[in-house]
Parts: structure tokens; C-alpha cells; sequence
């Protein structure tokens, strides 16, 4: 009997991994075409000062606007365009078109026609998959579309995560220098989730560290919580970096880590990925 409800797990388990199987076949399908149908979209969030609450930048967020599935998240499409080596393609489009529309935003704000003149600066910051980083053309591919839509090049922040600047520290180091020499800035992703060696964070050329979500999440209810990001925002200062907290929800959160002099913050508190309309309404109302 026993075998046989152990036969039935193992029938009920397979079902379970076919159904999710097909599925993930089934996106990378819809996945193949879905950037020339014209599904894709991005969406902004603002990056503000912690200080002051200034609109200092963006971060370019995927969405896919599927016919039948409806708006796809990036959580349930990204993995299977890691795997099946579309990221790489979608993350082309993601960056041109991210750039495409801060140009827009510059324009905006440097319009010689308007008495207020010039406005400053925005960043936007794109996220970069490991297989983009790996793929040889990269750093030219950064180069020409920076060139081609104008953009400063430290007005563009890629966004790494841990675990792919730390596993290959060795192959990546060369590709980093090569981005951070032509005036890009890097972002560390999700600190604090993966592990990284202090030894490869004082070598490699970052310039920001993005402390994950959940230490911000957890910090308001913990004393330990709120002293490992009082630590991480030290220890990124101390390594002549900027610190950003990602996933602030409450105003609370907001003024622990300004007494932290965490530099920027990101949340839904401050503003949810938006439409480009919306961040250039925000943008008209900044102050100089
Ligand atoms: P991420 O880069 O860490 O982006 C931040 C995520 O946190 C976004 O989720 C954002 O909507 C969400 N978020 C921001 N503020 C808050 C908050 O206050 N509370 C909560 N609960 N969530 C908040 P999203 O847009 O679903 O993206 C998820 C992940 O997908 C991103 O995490 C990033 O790793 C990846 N991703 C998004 N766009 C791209 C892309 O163009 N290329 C690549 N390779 N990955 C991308
Ligand atoms: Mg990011
Ligand atoms: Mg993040
Ligand atoms: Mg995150």
C-alpha cells in the first residue's frame, strides 16, 4: 500500500512539473515574437534623494502586455528568457528604448524655449541579466545606442545583481572596467541576498549599492535588521560608493534611512513603476 501511495506522489508530483513545464514552454513560444508584436512595454519608477526627495532618476521595469495571458510580471517571464537566451535580444530592446525615453525627458528639460532653461540632469537605470553581461558585443552595444540617442553616459546606471558580478568576478572584472571607462555607472541589485566577498566589492569598479527590499521590509520591526543596513550604508560610503534603498513603504522606513544617510530611495511610499507620461509630470514640477 505504501508503494502505492508512494507510486500516486510521484504521479501527482509529475503532473504538477508537466503543467509547469508546458507552461514555461508555452511563454518561451509567446516569448520568441513578442518584442516585434510590439508587447513589450517599461515602466519607470522613481529614484528620489533620501534627503531632500528629489526626482534624480528612474528605473526602467519590463512588462510584457500579453494578448490572452494579459500584463505578465517580470518574476514569471524573466527566468524563461534566461533560459532560453531571449533576454538577451529583450534586454537590447529594453535599454534602447530606455534610453530613447530619457532622451525625451532631457529634451523636456533642457527646452531653450522655456524661461526656466535648464532643468539638470536624470539617470535611468536598467537592469542587465548575466548573459547580457557575458554576451561579447556589450560594451560597444552600451557605447553606440549611448551615442546614438545622446545620452551621457553617467546618466546610465546598470543594474547587476550579486551573484553574477561575484561568480564570475574573474570574466566579469574585465567587462565592468570596460563599461565603468566609458562613463557608465554600476549598480549592485538586491544586496544583500546573494553573498558577496568583501575582497571582489573593494576591487570591482561599482558605484552604487542597492540594498534589497526585504532588510528594509524587516527593519522596521528589528534592531538587528535595522543595524545590518545601518552597516551596509557605512560600508558602501566607506568604499567611496552610493547607497539606495529599494522597497520603501512607509514614511518611517523613509526617515530611518535618511538618519542613516542612505543617499537615494525607491518604493512605492515615493511612487510606483509608472508610465513615461507620469515621470515627465514629475519632472516639470521638480524643483531646481
Ligand atoms: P528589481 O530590479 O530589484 O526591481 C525592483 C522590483 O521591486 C520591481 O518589481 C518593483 O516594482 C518592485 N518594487 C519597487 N518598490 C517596491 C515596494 O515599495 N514594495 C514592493 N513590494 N515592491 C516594490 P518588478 O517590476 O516586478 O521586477 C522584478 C524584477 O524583475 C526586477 O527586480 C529585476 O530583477 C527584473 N527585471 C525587471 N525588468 C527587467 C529588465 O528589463 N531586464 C532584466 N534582466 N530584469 C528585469
Ligand atoms: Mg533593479
Ligand atoms: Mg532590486
Ligand atoms: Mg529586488
Amino acid at each position: 500500500v505504501a508503494k502505492e501511495r508512494g507510486g500516486a506522489r510521484v504521479q501527482c508530483f509529475d503532473a504538477a512539473l508537466r503543467t509547469r513545464l508546458l507552461e514555461r514552454i508555452s511563454i518561451a513560444h509567446d516569448l520568441r515574437d513578442c518584442e516585434s508584436r510590439g508587447e513589450l512595454r517599461v515602466q519607470y519608477q522613481p529614484l528620489l534623494t533620501a534627503s531632500g526627495r528629489r526626482l534624480v532618476g528612474a528605473e526602467a521595469l519590463l512588462r510584457w502586455e500579453h494578448p490572452t495571458r494579459g500584463l505578465v510580471s517580470p518574476g514569471d517571464f524573466i527566468p524563461v528568457a534566461e533560459e532560453t537566451g531571449l533576454i538577451v535580444p529583450i534586454g537590447t530592446w529594453v535599454l534602447d528604448e530606455s534610453l530613447r525615453q530619457l532622451r525625451c525627458w532631457l529634451d523636456d528639460l533642457n527646452d531653450p524655449d522655456d524661461q526656466a532653461g535648464d532643468q539638470g540632469d536624470l539617470s535611468i537605470a536598467v537592469n542587465l541579466s548575466s548573459l547580457q553581461l557575458q554576451s561579447p558585443g556589450i560594451v560597444t552595444l552600451v557605447e553606440e545606442m549611448l551615442h546614438r540617442h545622446r545620452i551621457p553616459p553617467h546618466l546610465l546606471v546598470l543594474e547587476l545583481t550579486e551573484s553574477m558580478v561575484m561568480n564570475d568576478a574573474e570574466s566579469s572584472n574585465g567587462t565592468l572596467h570596460q563599461l565603468r571607462e566609458l562613463g557608465v555607472a554600476l549598480a549592485i541589485d538586491d544586496f544583500g541576498t546573494g553573498y558577496s566577498s568583501l575582497a571582489y566589492l573593494r576591487q570591482l569598479p561599482i558605484n552604487l549599492l542597492k540594498i534589497d527590499r526585504s532588510f528594509i521590509e524587516a527593519m522596521t520591526d528589528s534592531e538587528r535588521d535595522r543595524r545590518v543596513v545601518a552597516v551596509i550604508c557605512s560600508l558602501g560610503h566607506e568604499l567611496g560608493m552610493e547607497t539606495i534603498a529599494e522597497g520603501i513603504e512607509t514614511e518611517r522606513q523613509l526617515e530611518m534611512l535618511r538618519g542613516m544617510r542612505c543617499d537615494l530611495v525607491q518604493g512605492f511610499h515615493l511612487g510606483r513603476p509608472t508610465t513615461p507620461e507620469a515621470i515627465a509630470k514629475l519632472l516639470a514640477l521638480r524643483q531646481r
